[in-house]
């Protein structure tokens, strides 16, 4: 038997959790199954945990759409037995039982081996959100936005995806503009490496269909009109990877910023990104996330604490990343 956070859900009413012991027997079919030593909380985590959006398809269900530990048994090709391991999405939270629990049973073709260089604490402490920050930078540069062309926008720079993608571009030598609602964490994120801070105020109304040419490229992990103004403010040329909707889903700009300016606007996916890119990704933070950064963005919970988390984390109380120690109730 072990613990796992479980979910459960009554007709129209918010779904309730319970730390319950199951068995083995009660995991979902799969060709994997995953000791797990941590997990990790991401905005999807929370809108899933309190009901805040219909992310979870069926319940029960066990949240936690990653997860780190090592193979206990397997029927599949590619792992064995003592295989460390991890997995960022492919449904796992949502439709799949997922992360945080002691164990999981997967789709082997679901896990990524974890790189040598990390734990599965420092794994967790990227987590999906830093993985879709290198997946942002990866395609930035797909685009030939290198360090010479000009400073880069981060939004959403005190929450997961934007502390670590902060990290990243100044480890790569870019030249970094953060913007955030909490400037009480100034410091914070110079020490990651922004170089100008600005209040995400600036961007958050209806601006105008373009603007002064400002930033080489973005990553925006916030969406809605602060989108809209980061694409209309990109240098000629320019690109903005787009993977979140913190302030909103909508995208209220013109074409004027693509058929003027030729700016580009790359969409980033990590849940069902193909395996070859995510590999690349897991390779490139290997080599490219200060591992400096990474400690000091970290906060460590238990399973108990996971639906306060996920409420303070909402509403704007918590900064970096959260890893969830599963072992520990
Ligand atoms: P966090 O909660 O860690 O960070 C979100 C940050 O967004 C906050 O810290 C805050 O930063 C900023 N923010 C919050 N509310 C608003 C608002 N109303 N207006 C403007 N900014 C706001 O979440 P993550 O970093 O884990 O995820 C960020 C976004 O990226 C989410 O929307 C998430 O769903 C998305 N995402 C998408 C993925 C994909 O595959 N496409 C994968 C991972 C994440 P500050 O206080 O500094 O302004």
């Amino acid at each position: 038997m072990f613990n796992a956070l479980v979910l459960n859900k009554v007709e129209e009413q918010k779904a309730t959790g319970e730390i319950k012991e199951i068995g083995i027997s009660d995991l979902p079919e799969g060709d994997v199954t995953v000791q797990i030593d941590y997990s990790t909380i991401n905005y999807k985590d929370c809108l899933a945990i309190t009901s805040s959006s219909p992310i979870i398809k069926k319940f029960p269900m066990v949240p936690g759409i990653d997860f780190a530990g090592t193979v206990e048994e397997s029927s599949n090709n590619n792992f064995k037995t003592g295989d460390k391991v991890i997995l960022n999405g492919y449904g796992v939270g949502e439709k799949h039982w997922g992360g945080l629990s002691q164990k999981a049973r997967v789709n082997g073709d679901w896990l990524v081996h974890m790189p040598k260089e990390f734990t599965s604490k420092q794994a967790m402490a990227i987590g999906t959100a830093g993985y879709t920050s290198m997946l942002c930078v990866l395609a930035l540069e797909n685009n030939n936005i290198t360090p010479d062309k000009g400073e880069i926008l981060v939004t959403g720079a005190t929450g997961g995806v934007g502390s670590v993608a902060i990290s990243i571009l100044s480890k790569l030598g870019y030249n970094i503009c953060a913007s955030s609602g909490r400037l009480e964490h100034t410091e914070y994120l110079k020490s990651l490496g922004a170089k100008n801070i600005i209040d995400r105020n600036e961007l958050a109304e209806k601006g105008r269909p373009l603007n002064k040419e400002r930033w080489a490229g973005a990553i925006d992990s916030v969406g809605s009109h602060t989108l809209a103004n980061i694409c209309a403010s990109i240098k000629y040329g320019g690109t903005v990877a787009a993977c979140g909707l913190a302030q909103g889903f909508d995208f209220p700009s013109t074409v004027m910023p693509f058929i003027l300016r030729g700016v580009t606007l790359a969409g980033v996916d990590s849940v069902y990104c193909p395996l070859k890119d995510r590999i690349k990704a897991w390779e490139r933070l290997a080599s490219d996330l200060n591992m400096k950064h990474l400690n000091s963005m970290i906060n460590i919970i238990s399973l108990s604490e996971v639906e306060e988390t996920t409420q303070n984390m909402l509403s704007g109380k918590t900064h970096g990343r959260i890893i969830v120690d599963v072992n520990s109730k």
